[in-house]
């Protein structure tokens, strides 16, 4: 049977633009010359003044069909690394000298063929010194899945190209540097080392490519090699699909590194499933668990008017707000919420965000700007951190709840325009904020002051009002910030103060702005526990009474706690033994946090207990008795 060979050459004045070759069967002919046609016309070097199309045929008996090279990568970062690959391959063939045979690169710029350079003597052996030598008659087998054929496969030609002539008789081995000046990627090959391509090996953008092959034989053997090279027909099966190293191509290797190192440093955090309402009691990993926990203090999520008020929310407006309070996304809902946080926090007006967090970014970046100065407490929450990062103005970090060092930091720091913020109930220690003298001092320099109260409100104060009433009404931040998502029970960040401000935040905060309403079902979930606080105020007694109730339970059995607030801190220093402790607790049915860095300082890691209403004496004193018990087996008691 016969075959046929199709050559193709384009060119310009005499000039190389493009070739490419094929050796197919007759049926095949035809489409193969259109696009080896179409592949010359159209080269984005130019288009050809001449294309020179050859079909001739081929005995399928003279055919060597050849196992294609095994293929590897080496990336390289500069062409200096790469050029020492190249050296690294003399060296494996032996070649004790690679600077010598590097020279000859060189002189092959600016040839169509390559150079035939006898590895010993530096001679160069090809006929003619201005073409080179060069290897026709060979394609890839398209019978065994080879690549596809679609004419572009331009490291299938090469690979083809690099197996034919290392199986040419003589020949030890081969350099090629592409001419291509957006392609650096060049190959060194031989039989003995297999296709290697080096992935720089010359700048972008430089056309100074070229080949040498590596003769190593008898002078009246030359005729051989070239004869191979030039009209052997080779076939070469199997080319396997460029696999491009996984580490080179990994985007998110910086991901996997990041994420190794936390787990090394015991930083790493991981899911846990709960499976049924947050309440005092949970489901969770298929068992029922005390939760102690959750920021969910006043068990709102489990009061029946809550849950049917937010249900009939549901019922008659759906599940989504459809938009920004600002479009489409206003509800009743949305307003009557509002003046109800108003009334609770007894302020001019309110605001809800979507979150606590987007609550602080959003008030403190439209509130400061570049020359003002932010005045805050080291311990504050990371959503009032990334507030102050966002606005521009400088930050100045005052001690933890150190009113003498705060204002020594405003004298350090005079300014036209600033704020001071801080936590009002620290979420991670349970302190309370020194409200009456930040007060002070913020009226007496002429600063903002801004308290968040994620952890006060529904939590402090006789009725849950919050840090206004804890201090019984004497003192009012100018700015209250808080969550719907903690005692609330529900979602959301609000912040409230007098009208004005309230005005220029629906107009100025880009975090209320540019962000879809929540739904009308949170808010009227929000509502209803407001309310319902409002109605129940001994539910926050109960609150209240748990906390102390618990503390007692810990310090009768050695553990000296102590807290206002609804969260109790038992501070264990080793995150690695925070986390088993957490653990334990946890094998136990007791569903206590592990706080870490970088919620909290290196070194400082804790269990953070966080009490609810609804928690029994029973339930405390049991884990009470479980938290004294683990830290002693763990040796974080010293007895
Ligand atoms: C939880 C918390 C927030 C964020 O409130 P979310 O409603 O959960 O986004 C902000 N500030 C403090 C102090 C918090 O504890």
């Amino acid at each position: 049977m016969s075959l046929y060979s199709i050559k193709m050459r384009a060119s310009t004045n005499q000039t190389h633009i493009s070739g490419a070759e094929k050796i197919i069967p007759y049926d095949q002919i035809g489409p193969f010359v259109n696009q080896l046609v179409q592949r010359g016309m159209h080269h984005p070097k130019g288009n050809p003044d001449s294309l020179n199309l050859k079909i001739e045929t081929i005995d399928e008996r003279d055919i060597l069909y050849i196992e294609a090279l095994p293929v590897r990568t080496i990336e390289v970062g500069s062409c200096r690394d790469g050029i020492e690959e190249i050296r690294k391959f003399l060296l494996s063939l032996g070649l004790a000298h690679p600077d010598n045979i590097l020279r000859f690169l060189s002189e092959t710029y600016a040839m169509r063929g390559a150079i035939l350079l006898d590895v010993d003597t530096l001679e160069r052996l090809e006929p003619d010194g201005k073409r080179g030598v060069r290897a026709t008659y060979m394609d890839a087998d398209r019978t065994s899945g080879g690549p596809s054929g679609n004419g572009k496969d331009h490291y299938a030609e090469a690979i083809v190209l690099a197996t034919k002539v290392a199986h040419a008789p003589n020949l030890i081995g081969e350099i090629c540097i592409s001419d291509d000046p957006d392609y650096v990627t060049g190959y060194v090959a031989s039989k003995t080392t297999g296709y290697t391509r080096i992935t720089k090996m010359k700048e972008l953008g430089s056309e100074n490519g070229g080949r040498i092959f590596l003769y190593r034989g008898r002078r009246e053997d030359v005729a051989k090699t070239i004869s191979f090279l030039e009209k052997q027909p080779v076939i070469v099966r199997n080319i396997q699909p460029l696999e491009v190293p996984t580490h080179a191509i990994d985007k998110f290797s910086f991901i996997d590194a990041a994420l190794q190192e936390m787990q090394e440093a015991h930083l790493y955090r991981s899911l846990k499933t709960v499976q049924s309402a947050q309440s005092s009691t949970v489901q969770s990993h298929g068992r029922e668990m005390i939760m102690m926990a959750s920021n969910s203090y006043l068990d709102m999520s489990r009061v029946e008017e809550v849950r049917d008020y937010a249900a009939y929310a549901l019922k008659k407006y759906g599940t989504g707000s459809g938009g920004s309070r600002l479009t489409t996304g206003n509800t009743i809902l949305h307003e009557m919420l509002e003046n109800k946080i108003a009334e609770f926090k007894h302020t001019e007006a309110a605001l809800v965000f979507n979150t606590g967090y987007v609550a602080n970014l959003a008030t403190i970046s439209a509130l400061m700007e570049k020359p003002d100065i932010i005045f805050s407490d080291e311990l504050n929450h990371a959503s009032i951190i990334d507030g102050c990062r966002l606005s521009g103005a400088k930050t100045v970090i005052y001690r933890h709840n150190d009113m003498r060092d705060l204002e020594e930091k405003i004298l350090a720091n005079p300014c036209h325009k600033g704020l001071i913020v801080s936590d009002a109930v620290f979420s991670m220690d349970g302190d309370i904020v020194n409200l009456p003298q930040l007060v002070q001092i913020a009226d007496r320099y002429h600063l903002l002051s801004m308290v968040d109260e994620a952890h006060a409100t529904g939590v402090i104060g006789k009725t849950g009002g919050g840090i206004v009433e804890h201090y019984h009404n004497t003192y009012r931040p100018d700015i209250v910030m808080g969550t719907l998502s903690k005692a609330i029970g529900s979602e959301g960040g609000f912040v409230c103060g007098r009208k004005n401000l309230i005005d220029y935040l629906r107009n100025k905060a880009r975090g209320f702005i540019f962000s879809t309403s929540l739904s009308p079902v949170t808010m009227a979930a929000s509502y209803k526990a407001l309310e319902f606080i409002e109605k129940n105020p001994q539910r926050v007694t109960d609150l209240q009474n748990n906390v102390q109730f618990f503390c007692d339970c810990l310090r009768q059995r050695g553990l000296p706690v102590s807290s206002d607030t609804g969260i109790i801190p038992i501070i264990i220093g080793d995150e690695e033994k925070a986390l088993q402790v957490s653990q334990e607790l946890f094998n136990r049915g007791y569903y206590i946090s592990a706080i870490r860095y970088p919620t909290v300082k290196r070194g400082s890691a804790r269990l953070r207990i966080a009490l609810m209403a609804t928690h029994t004496q029973d339930q405390l004193q049991r884990a009470a008795s479980a938290i004294v018990q683990i830290l002693k087996e763990k040796e974080v008691l010293p007895w």
